[in-house]
């Protein structure tokens, strides 16, 4: 009876730890956001497993069935389409109804976005907060503003179509002037950081077609 949640690679998929890869060759099953996609990943490993659909659609209701087989004795693996469970991704539901069970759970260490993004920021990676994706519409503007004083370097996840109307409200509220960084297509072909204050980014976006994952860091206020 465990679960583990197992990092998965967020593009390059030399990017899997050997104890993962063990991991998901022991386990009774795998749950997977996307099946189709950790089906293309477990075949790259030659791991023919039973996978179960486990995504934010059904995550409450799945949450119950999961905790019973684990409480059945069996040992399972949640994987998502990439990076680790739980950050920005299901996982936190599940996590937590297993430890009120008394299910032991185990998060292997492994690729997530956020890490390579700050550290390649050259932000200070001391103390930063990670802001995940912030809310489209509502509640967008109050988290904002309850970021303006914030110190610690900031992380957002977003989308390339709404990176730079995201960038330009970050720019109204820190200021152009404040430092920052865009990650784009991490351990992908086509990586590339792009470091400058939040104006010097803006205009480096604004006349290209933006495709691909994006991690944003915002320097905090100094
Ligand atoms: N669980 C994942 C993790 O551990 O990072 C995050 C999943 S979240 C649904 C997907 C977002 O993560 C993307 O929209 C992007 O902001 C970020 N992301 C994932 N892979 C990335 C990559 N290779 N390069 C840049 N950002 C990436």
């Amino acid at each position: 009876m465990k679960l583990y949640l197992v990092p998965t690679p967020i593009g390059n998929l030399e990017d899997i730890t050997l104890r993962a890869v063990n991991v998901l060759r022991s386990v009774d099953a795998i749950l997977a956001e996307d099946t189709r996609t950790s089906g293309i990943l477990l075949k790259h490993l030659q791991i023919s497993k039973p996978l179960h659909s486990y995504h934010i659609f059904n995550e409450h209701q799945t949450v119950q069935r999961v905790v019973a087989q684990l409480k059945a004795g069996k040992t399972l693996a949640l994987v998502s389409d990439a990076g680790t469970p739980a950050i920005s991704d299901p996982g936190f539901l599940l996590v937590r109804e297993c430890l009120r069970n008394e299910i032991p759970v185990e998060c292997l260490p492994g690729p997530t976005a956020f890490v390579p993004a700050l550290v390649n920021s050259g932000l200070p990676a001391d103390r930063f907060t990670f802001e995940g994706f912030l809310p489209h519409k509502k509640g967008r503007q109050t988290r904002l503003s309850e970021l303006a004083e914030e110190e610690r370097t900031m992380i957002f996840y977003e989308s390339p179509h709404r990176l730079i109307k995201t960038l330009e409200q970050f720019a109204a509220v820190f200021g152009p002037d404040r430092p920052a960084s865009v990650s784009r297509e991490l351990t992908k072909l086509f990586e590339e950081t792009v470091r400058g204050s939040l104006q010097e980014i803006i205009t480096y976006f604004a006349d290209k077609t933006i495709k691909g994952e994006i991690v944003i860091c915002v320097q905090g206020k100094s």
